[in-house]
């Protein structure tokens, strides 16, 4: 196992960089600094739907402005390039068939309307927003309950398919949270998620477990709205034998509007009078531009600074820190 700290920064392009996107940047950054680690980006790619054209260069160019710049590029010798999980397609599938080969996971046939009246048939008051799990997988469309002919007759017929992890269904899942100590979670409340979705892309579940053990990744830093999706996490990397190698993970509390009432809005940075999204940004799904950073005159230093102080002081009273003393 590798022994030196590896941090990951792995946003979605699904359009600009939220304030707490830029701060789980920072607090990685740090990390690897800290430690003379390696700090890699990644860009999480796979959900085509969402995919923003132009996201990624963004996402680039703010890093560069902050002074964040990642350190290892898959094209060697070339201009930086991020690892992009589309180009990695593959290697995904690869892993899903094997989770499916050892039982750990499953092929699903179901049809939109099919998992749609399927909410509708079991809804009730002990379980009113059925999820697709140990209760009702046995009632649904997919290898658990078909023959292996039927199945791999489906398969060679090209009828879409999802690959689903195999949950247990009475299991405590625990792990040590760098920031919240011991947490723990049982299957029970934890539905047989997507791993590999009907067009062969990966879901984040499997792809970021898949991604973090072959880019050695020794500690993750990403937002706690990722918290509940860690027991699956934690049994992929069991499932696929590399447990010992998982990384420590720290889940990041959002940034609160100011009434600590939900995430910091783009409307509340309008009203306090600074971008929630950084930098200039053209959303081409909605037109809108989203005033900069660096059109009203803000520093980097400055942003950095600010971003490193939200939630963390050295007890000193400094308030202003360069990003080598951070
Ligand atoms: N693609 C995920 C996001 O944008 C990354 C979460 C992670 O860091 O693992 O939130």
């Amino acid at each position: 196992m590798s022994t030196k700290v590896r941090v990951r920064f792995a946003p979605s392009p699904t359009g600009g960089l939220h304030l707490g996107g830029v701060r789980t940047v920072l607090y990685n950054y740090l990390f690897a600094r800290h430690h003379g680690g390696e700090f890699v980006l990644r860009i999480e790619d796979t959900d085509q739907a969402r995919f923003v054209p132009g996201a990624e260069e963004y996402i680039l160019e703010c890093l560069r402005w902050c002074g964040l710049e990642p350190d290892e590029s898959p094209v060697h010798g070339g201009p930086f390039a991020p690892y992009r999980q589309s180009e990695r397609k593959e290697i995904y599938r690869e892993y899903a068939e094997k989770l499916v080969a050892s039982g750990r996971a499953y092929y699903a046939f179901d049809t939109p309307e099919e998992l749609e009246a399927m909410r509708s048939t079991y809804k009730s008051e002990e379980n009113p927003s059925p999820q697709y799990d140990h209760r009702l997988r046995g009632k649904m469309k997919n290898s658990l309950t078909l023959g292996e002919s039927e199945v791999k007759k489906l398969i060679a017929d090209g009828v879409p398919h999802v690959i689903r992890i195999n949950l247990p269904e009475n299991e405590t899942v625990s792990f040590t949270d760098m920031i919240r100590g011991e947490v723990s979670f049982n299957t029970a409340t934890v539905d047989d998620k997507v791993l590999l979705k009907h067009d062969g892309m990966p879901t984040y579940h499997l792809a970021v477990v898949v991604d973090d053990y072959q880019m050695k990744i020794t500690h993750a830093f990403r937002g706690e709205e990722w918290l509940p999706s860690a027991p699956v996490h934690i049994l992929l990397w069991d499932y696929l034998g590399w447990k010992e190698s998982m990384p420590q993970w720290a889940h990041l509390p959002l940034i609160l509007k100011p009434d600590g009432n939900g995430k910091l809005s783009k409307r509340d940075g309008d009203r306090l009078g600074f971008p929630v999204f950084a930098m200039n940004w053209k959303d081409p799904r909605s037109n809108d531009f989203t005033q900069g950073f660096r059109e009203r005159g803000f520093l980097p230093e400055a942003f950095v600074n600010l971003l490193a102080l939200l939630g963390w002081n050295d007890g000193s009273g400094t308030e202003i820190f360069t990003l080598e003393e951070l």
